[in-house]
This record gives structure tokens, C-alpha cells and sequence, in this order.
């Protein structure tokens, strides 16, 4: 047996062995995650919820942020709700998406129910992606270009609501955001122009493992895995699949090429997963690592296509 010095040794040593500045900061990502899920409970129509909004507001300022407020028809009646959409502009022609919800379930509100994992690890996990876009272009700003681009495909990071059911799951009562977003983009064109959808959902687990998804298409599935390689991380990835209801079907349904990266198998049989347990002491900035070197190496890997 390790005595307790020798187990801290190795983790210094396993923790050094990693370059901090060759990975995407999963600790940055953590810290958002935590400021965020101390709002609390953020189900629509809460205080929490409002606040949620603010917070996001507030994050990107600097940016070019969308606020796409509808009215969701629910079990409860209608429901105001309001997705975000935050873009970063490429020299390439076409979108890549990335996205997650960052509300809570209404149906849970009589627990003390804050989704450190589920909405808040995610959320925690675009905001510190938002930073590492936002510098990439801020370097390539010159006189001409004042905004600055990424060298690739834009990068829209999409913040939805309302993906949790208001009162129990089911295709009209569920994903109100993703449905919503995805039917106007059907009207007005956009998702023609989406080489890429990526959604993430609850990957902030100590214990990460990560589906495949059975409805995600083949080649970004092949993308990511070929991702995870680069950084030694394919146990983490795809070692089971099972399909998962989730944000992106109202894509897959409309033609978008789309993967969910997400951990259904959270806690021991899955007993943290929407519950009070879902807290912060669940989630890891090692994990947030992984997710965010993967994804932005599949962004990379997109771009080269
Ligand atoms: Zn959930």
C-alpha cells in the first residue's frame, strides 16, 4: 500500500508531467463552473435563472452575443425562455457549433438541485473555450480588420435553455432551446452553413467516459477519437454506446452533421445524475481538460477537412 507521501509524490509527478501550457485550462474552466453554479437552482421562471442569464450577459460583453428570447409552450404553460448565442468570426466559410444548456430542471425544484455536472461543468467549459477563441482573435487583428478572425471555420458557441423536461421527459416536453434554435436556423438558412455541430453535456465527472452516441455522425465521432489519441486520452472516449436524447436531435433531424459528447453514467449506477448530489465536489478540472483539449483539437481537425 502507498503511504500518503508517496501518493502525493505521484500525483505532483503525474500533474508535472503534463505541461500546463500545452493543455487548454480545465482548472480556468472549473473556476467559471464554480462561480456559476453558486447562483444555485436555475430553473425557468427562478430567480436562479435570471441571474443565470445575467451571468452569461455579463461574460460577454466583449463579444458579439446574441440573446434569442422565445416563449416555450410547456406542461406549465408558456414559459419565457432565452438562449445565447456568442460568435467568434473564421477566414473559412462555414460555422462550427459548440453547445450546452446551463439551466436546472423545474421539476426538481423542491430539492436543492444546482447541476454542477449537469449545465454547470459545460457551461464552465464553453466560458473558458470563449477565452482561448477571444485571444485567437485578438491575434490576427490588424488595422483593416478590427474584430480579428479565427483562422478556420467561425465558432459559435451556443448556451441553450430549457433542454431539461419542465415536468417529465418527453419529445414536446423537453429541449425547448435546441427545437426552437433549430427551427429558425431551418428558416432562415443558417444551418446550411454549419459544417459542425458539437454538443456537450455533463463531461465535468471525476470519473469521465464518454458515450457514443449512437445518432452522432460516424465522421465526428472518427474526428474526436482521432482527437483523444493525440493526448493519449481514447479510454475516455467512446468505449461504450447507447443512443441519448438530447440537444442535438433537433439538428440530426434537420440534416446537421452532429455529435453529443456526454457522460450518462455519473456516480455509482448513475446516483448523482439529477439529484442533489450533482455537486461541485463531483467534477474535476482534469476532466474539463480533456474535454477542452479534445474539442479544440476536433475543432482543428474540422478546419483541415
Ligand atoms: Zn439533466
Amino acid at each position: 500500500m502507498l503511504d500518503k507521501c508517496v501518493a502525493a509524490a505521484l500525483l505532483l509527478f503525474a500533474a508535472q508531467a503534463l505541461p500546463a501550457q500545452q493543455h487548454f485550462d480545465g482548472a480556468k474552466a472549473l473556476a467559471y463552473t464554480q462561480q456559476f453554479v453558486a447562483i444555485g437552482p436555475r430553473w425557468p421562471t427562478s430567480p436562479g435563472h435570471t441571474q443565470a442569464e445575467a451571468f452569461l450577459r455579463n461574460q460577454f460583453q466583449r463579444d458579439q452575443v446574441e440573446e434569442d428570447a422565445f416563449t416555450a409552450n410547456t406542461p406549465i404553460g408558456p414559459v419565457a425562455m432565452r438562449n445565447f448565442i456568442v460568435r467568434f468570426p473564421g477566414k473559412k466559410d462555414g460555422v462550427i457549433v459548440l453547445a450546452s444548456h446551463y439551466e436546472t430542471n423545474y421539476w426538481l425544484r423542491n430539492i436543492n438541485f444546482v447541476g454542477a455536472n449537469d449545465g454547470g461543468s459545460t457551461t464552465g467549459l464553453l466560458l473558458a473555450i470563449a477565452d482561448q477563441l477571444r485571444a485567437e482573435t485578438a491575434h490576427s487583428k490588424t488595422g483593416k480588420d478590427k474584430m480579428g478572425k479565427l483562422e478556420g471555420y467561425s465558432v459559435w458557441l451556443v448556451f441553450f435553455d430549457g433542454e431539461e423536461a419542465i415536468q417529465s421527459w418527453s419529445a414536446s416536453d423537453s429541449t425547448y432551446g435546441s427545437r426552437h434554435l433549430a427551427a429558425k436556423w431551418g428558416r432562415d438558412g443558417t444551418l446550411g452553413r454549419i459544417k459542425a455541430f458539437i454538443l456537450a453535456d455533463m463531461i465535468g465527472d471525476k470519473s469521465l467516459d464518454i458515450q457514443r452516441e449512437t445518432r452522432s455522425a460516424d465522421w465526428l465521432v472518427a474526428l474526436m477519437t482521432q482527437a483523444a489519441k493525440k493526448f493519449g486520452y481514447d479510454r475516455f472516449f467512446f468505449q461504450t454506446e447507447s443512443p441519448v436524447d438530447d440537444d442535438h436531435l433537433p439538428f440530426v433531424e434537420r440534416g446537421v452533421a452532429s455529435i453529443d459528447v456526454i457522460d450518462l453514467d455519473y456516480g455509482p449506477n448513475n446516483s448523482f445524475h439529477h439529484t442533489a448530489q450533482d455537486t461541485m465536489d463531483k467534477i474535476s478540472a482534469r476532466s474539463l481538460t480533456i474535454d477542452g483539449d479534445v474539442f479544440l483539437e476536433t475543432i482543428r481537425l474540422i478546419d483541415l477537412r
